[in-house]
């Protein structure tokens, strides 16, 4: 049995939400890199510069990558053999974000009631998304998630014959509509299967995976490879300004389903898609 004190949680989720909207992950610099190297539009690569320029500037002089620094997503993987010192989990994390949110300058987006909509000024609360794993660890992924791109997923219950054609025209059907809204270039989570939420779940999760990282299964794979390729065909472009780069991937998650369905959620991020992780 290990035992993590609540301090050590607050501290860590505090550090993570200035880190995070600070300083891309690698990967998404480097794929940020290669297709300015590949865009076809001038205009495309000039805005593609102009959002590295952005990384570069964000992270020497500590300003956020983006003015929406999101509501901040976390999934948290405790082994069982881990004890919680101190207080509760929960209020924990939303300590850490509201420490890091407060004391980090970053932009307060949560509002308290969606409808009457008065700002909780410390972008609290979180959503958190707990696991139980083996182990005597806790892992935790902060990814701030910005709205502009969060407004344009979906969900889309198809029906078991619609088949992996329907599947390809849901996801493409999600990334034509959400266009230039999405402040492109993107990354196109994807869940396929589970149930209503558990899609939308799947889909948010896959947007962590690395973009240069692609499924193990090898249908979804060449599904991955197959729709990137698709979306960059639309000629929406960086900004939405046309162009070859619309996306920088697509990250499909699978899970079993029921006999009646094939639910299909697509969750797309912006291209400041933002997240860092941690193992306690
Ligand atoms: S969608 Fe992304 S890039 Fe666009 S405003 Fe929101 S966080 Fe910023």
């Amino acid at each position: 049995m290990k035992t993590i004190h609540v301090k050590e949680i607050i501290e860590n989720v505090k550090e993570m939400c200035i880190e995070a909207n600070h300083y891309l992950t690698d990967d998404m610099k480097q794929a940020l890199k290669q297709s300015e190297k590949k865009e076809k539009s001038p205009l495309g690569k000039q805005i593609l510069a102009q959002l590295e320029d952005n990384l570069k500037i964000a992270a020497e002089d500590m300003i956020p990558t983006c003015q929406d620094t999101g509501m901040a997503v976390i999934f948290i993987e405790i082994g069982q053999e881990v004890y919680i010192e101190g207080g509760i989990l929960t209020d924990a994390v939303n300590e850490g974000v509201r420490q890091g949110y407060v004391e980090g300058y970053l932009r307060k987006s949560v509002v308290k009631d969606p409808i009457f909509r008065e700002n909780t000024n410390d972008n609290t609360p979180a959503v958190i998304h707990y696991d139980i794993v083996a182990g005597d660890q806790i892992k935790i992924v902060l990814a701030p998630k910005g709205f502009g791109s969060e407004n344009m997923s979906r969900i889309f219950m198809l029906k078991p014959a619609d088949g992996i054609e329907g599947v390809k025209n849901a996801i493409l059907t999600a990334v034509k509509d959400a266009g230039p809204n999405a402040c492109p270039p993107m990354v196109v989570g994807v869940g396929i299967g589970g149930t209503f939420e558990k899609c939308a779940l799947l889909a948010k999760k896959a947007l962590t995976r690395s973009v240069n990282e692609y499924s193990p299964i090898s249908y979804i794979s060449e599904l991955e490879e197959e729709l990137l390729k698709k979306i960059n065909q639309l000629g929406i472009g960086p900004g939405g300004l046309g162009g070859s780069t619309t996306a920088l991937a697509v990250n499909i998650n699978t899970y079993p389903t029921h006999i009646a369905g094939l639910p299909v959620a697509v969750n797309i991020c912006c291209h400041v898609n933002r997240h860092c992780v941690r193992v306690l």
